[in-house]
């Protein structure tokens, strides 16, 4: 499958991944697409599979390739004031 993933285009939900560098884990979206981690569960969508499929990533590596909304979605946000 070389020239399948000619067509990588950047859609506004952001990076699109070749599912063929990714393991079985992080297509699901059991680990992170970044660095492998699956606890604590990957949160953060850090791009689409070609399918339309999300993928997702650990804060750190989200913080690294700066995507994603910085706080998950489970995470309490303190006003300070
Ligand atoms: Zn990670």
């Amino acid at each position: 499958m070389c020239a399948s993933d000619a067509r990588v285009e950047a859609l506004s939900d952001g990076y699109v991944y070749d599912p063929e560098r990714l393991s079985a884990e992080q297509c699901t979206g059991d680990a992170c697409v970044v660095c492998h981690t699956r606890w604590p569960r990957p949160r953060t969508a850090l791009g689409v599979l070609p399918d339309g499929g999300a993928v997702f990533g650990c804060g750190d590596c989200a913080a690294l390739v700066g995507a994603g909304a910085p706080v998950a979605a489970d995470t309490r946000v303190f006003a300070a004031r």
